[in-house]
């Protein structure tokens, strides 16, 4: 029976155990997996805690439909009935920008009435469509592209929120073609991303006429789903499928050393495990550390993957001491216009259950790429800063029942410039070590989807 060992238990880890389990069985391959984490608890940034009657995600609050990875793991593991789809208001989102949030538009006419978006801005993202292509391979920062295509209001007020809202990066110094691959694909297929959405808004239209099963034409934005539980159930479905047996907690990988026969070393404490084959599953800093020993070369890549800090503060207020209207997913902040928040979600509004019955949970999200330097601030200072934003924002002024403040040291691996040679190289000098495996957010992407994914594509790997 093949021995596999599987380092860091956050969804990577169980989602690439659990696929070696199920690929294997249906390969009828002997294989044992056991999954070694650091904490007392399975998840990493997983979470999902009940704080005096609320329901308070630690990391993340759902993932997007628009993709399958996730939805088909849940199937696999039975869970599909509990799949708790967000509110459909939860589709409104907003940009806080010169004293007033505005609604994010959905379509052509939204956008020209729009409030957010300057007339003259509307113009320079109208032209987008004559700007030519570039053809250069070399990769190239978010924020230049946004600039060189829809121009610098475009990226203050909708590219630099959204870059904040899923990677808490600063577009200054992420990669597009890691970070957004399907934007970087758009202006090399169809020579820009106006042109792009005529293209395919006229494709979509003739695949209807034909009768075809089609999606939206820029591509389906998916519905924000969890469970009622929280994300928390996928961790405990994935858990229970992989056995408890199988997972060992409070297990922190020091080591990994290959021995003359090829088996690989695990050490953690004063336990020394033996396997076949090794995944690691752990953020890329912590990997580097562990392979040291191994390969000097491949823990220095390793470590050029740096991550952005996040705090993450849920506050419970009574519904009567809210007057704003907080029918939508929440807000994020357009560029400059806070020192320290990255936006707020109201997530009582997205989810149903997440607050008690007359109460409204929201969650800020601090620090990022762009301000690191709350991570200094004691949890008193860190209330007062979110508390004064949310009078700025929604007018509240009332101190909430409920605050809880979760830090992120190392929350989200930052994309840079050059991300996709740099993975490339990690993986091509892994792969020079039989049996040695490297997956998790840090590679090819952050969403729970992506994560998902890699850990299909890592399985077949092992057992291939
Ligand atoms: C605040 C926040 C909000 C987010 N929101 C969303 C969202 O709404 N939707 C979405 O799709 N994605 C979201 N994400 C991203 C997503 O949650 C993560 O990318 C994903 O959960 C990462 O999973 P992972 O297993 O790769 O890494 P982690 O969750 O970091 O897991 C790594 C594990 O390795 C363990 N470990 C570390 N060192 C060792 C060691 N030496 N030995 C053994 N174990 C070790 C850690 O303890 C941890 O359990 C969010 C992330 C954060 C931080």
């Amino acid at each position: 029976m093949q021995q596999i060992i599987v380092i860091g238990g956050g969804l990577s880890g169980l989602a690439t155990a659990y696929q070696i389990q199920q690929q294997a069985q249906a390969q009828n391959l002997a294989v044992n997996v056991k999954v070694l984490e650091k904490e007392a608890r399975f998840g990493g940034k997983a979470w999902s805690r009940q704080e005096s009657g609320y329901l308070c995600e630690w990391g993340p609050n759902g993932f997007l439909t628009n993709k399958p990875q996730t939805l088909e793991l849940c199937q696999s593991l039975g869970i599909s009935e509990q799949l708790l789809p967000s509110n459909d208001n939860a589709r409104k989102r907003f940009v806080f920008s010169q004293g007033k949030l505005h609604k994010l538009p959905h379509n052509q006419i939204e956008f020209l009435t729009n409030s957010l978006i300057s007339f003259k801005g509307k113009l320079r993202i109208a032209a987008e469509f004559f700007v030519p292509q570039r053809h250069a391979s070399s990769d190239e920062t978010l924020a230049d592209f946004t600039r060189r295509r829809l121009g610098a209001e475009a990226l203050n007020k909708l590219i630099a929120p959204m870059a904040g809202g899923i990677f808490a990066g600063d577009p200054e110094q992420m990669s597009l073609q890691a970070c957004f691959p399907r934007i970087y694909q758009l202006e090399q297929e169809y020579g820009g991303l106006l042109k792009a959405m005529l293209r395919l808004t006229r494709q979509h239209h003739s695949d209807k006429k034909a009768g075809k099963v089609v999606a939206s034409p820029a591509g389906p934005g998916g519905v924000l789903t969890s469970f009622s539980g929280g994300i928390q159930e996928l961790i405990s479905a994935l858990s229970d499928a992989i056995g408890r047996a199988n997972l060992i907690q409070t297990a922190a990988v020091s080591q990994i050393s290959q021995l003359q026969n090829g088996q690989w070393q695990v050490t953690s404490g004063n336990e020394v495990y033996t396997a076949d084959k090794i995944v690691c599953a752990t953020p890329a800093f912590a990997s580097a550390e562990m392979l040291q020993n191994l390969d000097a070369d491949l823990a220095n890549s390793l470590q050029q993957i740096n991550y952005a800090p996040l705090l993450v503060v849920c506050l419970g207020y009574a519904q009567a001491q809210i007057e704003a209207d907080l029918n939508g997913f929440g807000y994020l902040f357009a560029r400059g216009e806070d020192e320290a928040l990255l936006g707020t979600l109201w997530d009582s509004s997205i989810f149903a259950a997440r607050a008690p019955e007359g109460k409204v949970l929201l969650r800020s999200m601090l620090g990022g790429a762009s301000h690191p330097q709350v991570m200094n601030l004691d949890d008193q200072q860190i209330q007062q800063l979110v508390q004064k934003s949310l009078t700025t924002t929604l007018g509240i002024k009332a101190t909430p029942e409920l605050v809880q403040i979760y830090r992120h040291v190392q929350a989200i691996p930052a994309y840079g410039l050059g991300h996709k040679d740099l993975v490339a190289k990690i993986m091509a000098r892994a792969s020079q070590y039989s049996g040695l495996f490297i997956t998790g957010n840090a590679y090819t992407g952050v969403g729970i989807n992506d994560c998902v994914a890699a850990a299909v594509a890592t399985a077949k790997q092992v057992l291939a």
